[in-house]
């Protein structure tokens, strides 16, 4: 007997798919708020001129671990709601897989109030906009 009216067996296996994809991938909140601390962020925003990377390395945002093309392109970045609920995003998660987890065991628990979390400073710098377009 054949059923007709058969459920396909992949539905909702997108989610696994972009679970294990590996080209896109983006870091885990755990690992961006490793990246906000002073001395890594501070090595993440000066990045060495890299060819391979969007910009050269040069427009990264720090908070959803992105390379962009351009200054232009991160500044609008910066006005999409993607990178705002990022920004809440990390203000609100739990801070450490730890911390995740006792949360997950104990209904009372508190995450650790966090420090406003708030775009990167954009530096202008003009002479590398004129050495990108001299290229
Ligand atoms: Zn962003």
């Amino acid at each position: 007997m054949t059923r007709i009216a058969r459920k396909r067996h992949h539905r909702g296996y997108t989610h696994i798919q972009k679970k294990y994809r590996t080209r896109r991938k983006t870091k885990d909140l755990d690992q961006i708020h490793e990246d906000m601390k002073p001395e890594a962020s501070k090595q993440l925003l000066n990045q060495d001129i890299d060819h391979d990377k969007p910009g050269m390395g040069q427009h990264y945002c720090l908070h959803c671990a992105r390379h962009f093309i351009s200054l232009h392109a991160l500044k609008e970045h910066f006005r999409t709601k993607l990178h705002k609920r990022r920004l809440k995003a990390l203000e609100t998660e739990p801070y450490t897989q730890k911390e995740a987890e006792a949360a997950a065991g104990m209904g009372s628990y508190h995450p650790p109030k966090l420090k406003k979390v708030t775009t990167q400073e954009v530096v202008e710098d003009e002479n590398m906009d004129s050495a990108m377009t001299a290229k």
